[in-house]
């Protein structure tokens, strides 16, 4: 499942190899798509620039039109030069953009819409610049006010939701917790300010460092997720809490701990003598 800073990485090779530059040719097997390239040929427009926004990867043509991605559970962009040999079957590619240097692939996009500037600014899924834990310009101030405004949901919950903080996804929602030494089930009510605003500069710092490149500047056409938490530089160690049910935890020993959390149950993972729940909680975490 991709998370922000997967997104982010594609995003920031896809701008490199596509920004500033003629678009060649475009094919897509969604018909909408086509539609839109018939009406107005995104051929021979300028890629100006592709940006991330929590999960959405967004494309902005020189014409006005913005192509939103999203890859939910089983998409990927892939860049390739011409006449290199794809790492997936063309049978999943659902997009292809192209300039004379680069193809952009799209494999299993599962959401792909063509926006205006209108149409992006009202649609309520994607996030707004400031939400993005991973840009600059991100406003640590107005997501804590996002967070507080949810008192009564639950902290993991309430950091996976992309209206309050873009980029968290299922792994990072357990190892933040861990790291800012919340219970991720507490109620967003029983924390103060300051904890879930160290919660938030954890989750920035967590997405930030998985997001640093070994050779800044270079164009990488395709990089599996080597995703880490931890100081360790094992990738058996990489991870805090996530995925290692009943292992001893990496800071106390004790046993770390599985469960299914919110309206969509996603597993969450923790470890109980790290992040208890305040006393007199009625529950068993
Ligand atoms: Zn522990």
């Amino acid at each position: 499942m991709p998370e922000g800073d997967t997104i982010f990485r594609s995003a920031r090779s896809l701008n490199r190899a596509l920004a500033g530059k003629p678009v060649t040719g475009f094919r897509s097997t969604y018909p909408k798509l086509t539609r839109f390239h018939d009406d107005t040929p995104l051929t021979g427009q300028t890629v100006d620039q592709v940006e991330s926004r929590g999960k959405w990867l967004l494309m902005h043509f020189s014409g006005g039109g913005t192509l939103a991605t999203h890859m939910l559970m089983s998409g990927s962009w892939h860049i390739y030069k011409p006449g290199e040999r794809w790492q997936k079957p063309s049978s999943t590619a659902r997009i292809v953009l192209e300039n004379r240097e680069y193809h952009a692939i799209g494999f299993n996009v599962p959401v792909a819409e063509m926006h205006t500037p209108q149409s992006l600014l009202r649609d309520g899924r994607i996030p707004a610049p400031a939400g993005d834990l991973l840009r600059p310009d991100f406003d640590p101030d107005a997501a804590l006010e996002r967070v507080m405004a949810r008192a009564n949901q639950e902290i993991a919950d309430v950091l996976l939701h992309q209206w309050v903080l873009a980029g968290v996804g299922n792994v990072f929602k357990s190892e933040v917790c861990f790291v800012a030494g919340l219970n991720p089930f507490r109620k967003v009510s029983t924390l103060t300010a300051d904890q879930v605003a160290h919660a938030i500069a954890v989750a920035r710092r967590q997405l930030g460092s998985n997001v640093m490149e070994d050779s800044p500047g270079t164009i990488v056409t395709y990089r599996g997720t080597g995703r880490r938490t931890t100081n360790h530089s094992d990738p058996t160690e990489s991870l805090w809490v996530y995925g290692r049910n009943g292992q001893p935890c990496r800071k106390c020993g004790e046993r770390i701990r599985h469960r299914l959390q919110g309206f969509d149950a996603r597993v969450t993972f923790w470890c109980p003598q790290c992040q208890p729940m305040p006393v007199g909680t009625d529950f068993d975490g």
